[in-house]
């Protein structure tokens, strides 16, 4: 299928002006073709020195399809043992990096995307998305999601011209990295809530016509769930557009707000190693088990709002317990920065506490914890900590779930209703 970008061009109800950078959104088996095409006799023969950034694995997947392009770009292959979206990926790709090269193509999933997208930027020239796997919802992103000096940060990147997924590659890839994506898509619903939350309470920017986009992003994932499992390329396209669709609704936002709230907060926590050795697992498999986390936290938010056990009180700052974490990661600077200024202060605390009745109605929205982790399982995705590795044990007097959902708003100068939680003392507590 070919998704016609312009649509999404253009003012907006919402009372801006959205644009899309990507002009090209191709999803088709052969798309390598058509892309082979372009580049020998086509649109892009205006680039004379183009280049395929890939790593060993993803080179191994694309070799086929991409045959006959020999002559006509270099290709760079990264080795992907410990290839991470960070300071060190983007050194080894510009090791062997040439002057002369004008367009990147981009083949491989998240983290191939990432170091282009982020070398385009600073090169100052374009790249293609050739995605080897649907695993993310990134591809068409305006940001790179870098871990840079041990920060998990999103740093100012270009967005593909186009983007050629070719089904044949992408549908073949291994399932726990479709398994991923699925994960990816379904972060969005937390992540939704937390920006309509955000809206409600601080006036925040919200476009109704982005959060339908986000929206049928996720109808159409669950919908295809069974085929997926089965193989079906159809149902591979079906998932691949749809991450495509919230990639281009970050696009349209300008940022990643409709698709990243507490969930992947989370994510990027554990990928920051604070409170946690290393992980071996894919950016969507983390976002898996914090959306649960988030799903069961936010359901006993609303639970006790309605039962009126929560009231609205000042943020005390920064714990002494999550300053020593971070000051013993050597990160405390990069953090405080990070949350200056605190987005806890754009409301007051009886803003918050008039708002308790219709932020339980956005939180009720949201699917239960437990039927989300019936249908992650039914999907093949990772549903419990330790599919990626992790136990819940105690780590200095509170469980590593509770530091983990109390620490994870940190990561991320953005508001959502895991940060709001900072704000909300039980009833019992504040009268004792
Ligand atoms: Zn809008
Ligand atoms: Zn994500």
């Amino acid at each position: 299928m070919e998704m016609d970008s312009r649509e999404y061009n253009g003012s907006c109800s919402c009372g801006r002006e959205h644009h899309i950078a990507v002009d090209t959104l191709c999803i088709v088996s052969g798309a390598a073709d058509k892309l082979k095409d372009e580049l020998i006799n086509g649109k892009y023969t205006v680039y004379k020195y183009p280049v395929i950034l890939c790593d060993d694995n993803t080179w191994h997947a694309v070799s086929e399809v991409l045959n006959g392009l020999q002559k006509r770009c270099d290709r760079l292959m990264l080795p992907s043992d410990g290839l991470h979206a960070d300071n060190h990926g983007v050194a080894l790709a510009k090791e062997n990096w040439k002057e002369e090269y004008d367009l990147i193509v981009a083949a491989g999933a998240g983290t191939i995307h990432d170091i282009s997208r982020y070398i385009a930027h600073e090169k100052g020239i374009p790249f293609l998305s050739f995605p080897t796997a649907a695993s993310v919802d990134g591809f068409v992103s305006t940001v790179a999601a870098m871990t840079w000096d041990g920060m998990k940060t999103t740093l100012p990147a270009v967005a593909p011209i186009a983007v050629y997924a070719d089904t044949r590659v992408f549908s073949k890839a291994p399932y726990r990295l479709t398994a991923s994506g699925i994960s990816d898509l379904l972060g969005k619903y937390t992540a939704l809530a937390d920006w309509k939350i955000a809206a409600l309470l601080t006036g925040e920017h919200f476009c109704s016509r982005i959060d339908k986009m986000e929206q049928k992003a996720l109808a159409e994932v669950l919908d295809c769930i069974d085929d997926l499992r089965s193989g079906k390329e159809p149902a591979y396209e079906k998932l691949m557009s749809a991450l495509l669709l919230s990639g281009l609704a970050m696009q349209m936002m300008g940022n990643s707000r409709p698709a990243s709230g507490a969930e992947h907060h989370i994510s990027h926590l554990w990928e920051m190693e604070v409170i946690n050795a290393p992980l071996d697992s894919l950016h969507g498999e983390k976002v898996s088990i914090g959306l649960l986390l988030v799903l069961e936290k936010y359901q006993w938010i609303a639970e006790e709002i309605r039962k009126r056990g929560l009231e609205a009180v000042p943020y005390q700052g920064m714990q002494e317990s999550v300053i020593k974490y971070f000051s013993d990661k050597g990160i405390l600077e990069g953090v405080q920065k990070e949350n200056t200024p605190e987005p806890l202060h754009s409301f007051t605390v009886e803003k918050l506490q008039v708002s308790l009745p219709l932020i339980a109605d956005i939180l009720e929205e949201l699917p239960a914890c437990e039927e989300m982790e019936k249908i992650l399982k039914k999907a093949g995705c990772a549903y419990r900590m330790s599919d990626i590795g992790l136990v819940d044990e105690k780590v200095s007097g509170d469980t590593f779930k509770d530091t983990t959902l109390f620490m994870s708003p940190y990561v991320r100068n953005r508001l959502t209703m895991m940060r709001v939680s900072w704000m909300l003392k039980s009833v019992k507590e504040t009268r004792s």
